[in-house]
């Protein structure tokens, strides 16, 4: 999830390596390291929690370090805290291999089982361990780096982008990849591995992209690439004209746009790990399945647009678990008074797992004595820290301000907690269940079908990013998907909005729709599709131009009346704004555009806001 480097030549490759992870700090980790194959013989690993500044203060800019092959990385942790331990590169019991990895390996916990029955040991919490323990389990018994690597690959599961080193074969990096980005580097007499073009773009604008299934043997002589089934393969090479501020974005103008078009990518990471032979299955929580049937109140508690996730949530857990639950805002619950015992569970949301508000919130619902269940981004973060449990969203770092990708995975994580207790408590339809996996196995790819369609909306946006004021309306999930729709555009665009639930509007709001209001009509619930647009019909009498979301299934219906339309391709009713919410994202970010304001930090504003 976060930054790889890899170099062979016949410089030195430590100094090389602290400049391309260097390159890669942009992106956020937590810690980093890295290890070169040493002259003498052997591995050298050096690696440690917090800046790079301090790995290189360790290894005086990496002159300790002498060898000239060697990889770097800089971790995001997903699987154990931050810490020396848990850095990579993970060295294999015996010494023998070297590994960096991005992604999740989701079978980690079997492999691990296996390995400790056969007598390793491992040394950290993470699930990229197990790569290098496997690495030197078979390489003992066929005595080959390569068929080693391959019966590795073979036997794990999940997304990974690495990068290997074995100390018998000091001449060479093998590196493979997927689900996780990692391309190869073409130098003079020098390759390189990189998860992102910016690590090594100072030495070479050579590059060709590895793809899923393959396999890159990296020696002074050159790269060999093979496919899954061994045959060679040869690579297309492209040159990188980008300056460097734009590949550190990977291409995107602004941070945001880059997370949301990383949408499909963290739902997958959020949500296949977490889905087993059709099953919704969170082994990650502690919670049983008694716990769960004893709790006699659930509170959702967030700021901000994790609070517009618990909205939707509410809608969603009370349908699926028929229990009531109740969403608050955390600066507003942690002064009132809240009626918890210890048949509580709360539930708190929070991307950094540093919001201040939250925390309070946390702390006080848990001296009152409820379970804290948190779905949190940041591992090792406070709130994770402090909760009882805690489901980790898998986004990656997210460096704009205005949230997207964690959005769109803490929605998907509560989606499957609605899913897992429903199916505890008895309440949730077998077949409603089977279509909600199916809807959740296909989002990823249907949110790259919605992304696809950027055009409609950047053209929508360029005609109508002037108004003064817009409102986003809807009922129930369009309600709650109204909210954050309104947030997004207030945030980065400064325009002043609101949500509301269209049945509200004639008790009030309806007096501010005049000639030429832009209204965002939100219409993707299908049973609620015909008083959507009675709503639509009625702030158009009163003037007001029309910017309708629906799903594809209604949008012939819709057009009948509003020419300007979008729409998402059809899932479960509960699944809708996970999808609704992207073109929401996108009109925000291209009026914003349009209005050249400060995108990925808007006025005002703070990721991370950790006062109250
Ligand atoms: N899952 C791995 C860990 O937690 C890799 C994290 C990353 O991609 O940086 O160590």
């Amino acid at each position: 999830m976060c930054g790889i480097v890899g170099f062979v030549g016949k410089q030195q490759a430590a100094p090389i390596l602290l400049d391309g992870l260097s390159r890669l700090e942009y992106r956020g980790y937590d810690s980093a390291g890295v290890a070169v194959v040493s002259p003498d013989g052997g591995i050298d690993v050096q690696k440690s929690k917090g800046r790079l500044q301090v790995l290189s203060d360790l290894i005086h800019g990496g002159e300790d370090m002498k060898g000239c092959i060697g990889i770097g990385h800089t971790r995001w942790a997903t699987h154990g805290a931050p810490s020396d331990v848990n850095s990579h590169p993970h060295l294999s019991e015996g010494g023998k291999f070297a590994v960096i990895h991005n992604g999740i390996i989701e079978n980690y916990v079997e492999i691990k089982e296996f390995l400790i029955h056969q007598g390793v040991h491992f040394r950290s919490e993470t699930d990229s361990e197990v790569v290098a323990q496997l690495l030197e389990f078979y390489y003992n018994e066929c005595h080959d780096f390569l068929e080693a690597v391959g019966r590795v690959l073979r036997r794990i599961e999940g997304a990974y982008a690495l990068g290997m080193l074995c100390a018998d074969c000091p001449d060479r990096i093998i590196a493979a990849r997927k689900d996780a980005p990692l391309l190869l580097g073409y130098g003079d007499g020098e390759y390189f591995i990189a998860s992102d073009v910016t690590a090594i773009i100072k030495h070479t604008r050579e590059v060709a992209y590895m793809e899923d299934g393959e396999i890159a043997i990296l020696t002074t002589d050159g790269i060999v690439v093979e496919d899954a089934l061994q045959q060679p393969v040869e690579k297309q090479r492209h040159h990188i004209d980008w300056e460097v501020s734009a590949a550190e974005k990977g291409g995107y103008p602004h941070f945001m746009l880059k997370e949301i078009f990383e949408q499909p990518e963290a739902l997958r990471r959020a949500i296949s790990p977490r889905l087993k032979d059709g099953r919704v299955t969170l082994d990650d929580m502690k919670l049983s399945a008694e716990q769960i049937r004893n709790f006699s109140r659930i509170f959702i508690v967030a700021c901000g647009s994790s609070y517009h996730v618990g909205m939707v949530g509410k809608y969603n857990l009370e349908h699926l678990m028929r229990r009531s639950v109740e969403v608050c805002l955390a600066s507003e619950f942690r002064y009132s008074d809240p009626i918890i015992d210890d048949h509580t569970l709360v539930i708190v949301i929070s991307q950094s797992g540093e919001t201040l508000d939250t925390m309070a919130a946390l702390r006080e619902a848990k001296a009152r004595g409820a379970y804290i269940l948190s779905i949190v981004n940041v591992v090792g973060s406070s709130i994770a820290r402090e909760s009882d449990d805690v489901l980790y969203t898998w986004a990656g770092p997210e460096i704009a301000v205005a949230t997207t990708k964690a959005y769109s995975t803490q929605l998907a994580v509560l989606d499957m907690i609605g899913l897992a207790f429903g199916e505890a408590l008895g309440t949730v339809d077998s077949a409603e269940y089977d279509a909600a996996v199916e809807g959740l196995q296909k989002l990823p790819e249907q949110l790259e079908e919605v992304l696809a369609n950027c055009a409609d909306i950047q053209k929508f946006a360029s005609e109508h990013f002037n108004h003064n004021s817009i409102f986003f309306i809807g009922r129930n999930l369009d309600y709650a998907l109204g909210l954050e729709g309104s947030l997004k555009l207030k945030e980065i665009s400064y325009i002043h909005s609101e949500a509301y639930a269209s049945g509200e509007l004639k008790h009030g709001t309806i007096s501010l729709i005049e000639d030429g209001t832009l209204v965002v009509a939100l219409g993707t619930y299908g049973r609620l599709f015909d008083k959507a647009m009675s709503n639509v019909v009625e702030v158009k009498a009163r003037g007001a131009d029309v910017l309708a979301l629906t799903t594809d299934a209604h949008r012939a219906e819709m057009e009948k009346t509003v020419p300007n339309v979008l729409s998402i391709p059809n899932t479960v009713d509960m699944l809708l704004p996970s999808l609704g919410v992207v073109p929401l994202q996108l009109f925000s970010y291209y009026v914003a555009l349009q209005r050249g304001c400060d995108i990925d930090k808007p006025r005002n504003l703070a990721k991370s806001v950790t006062v109250e």
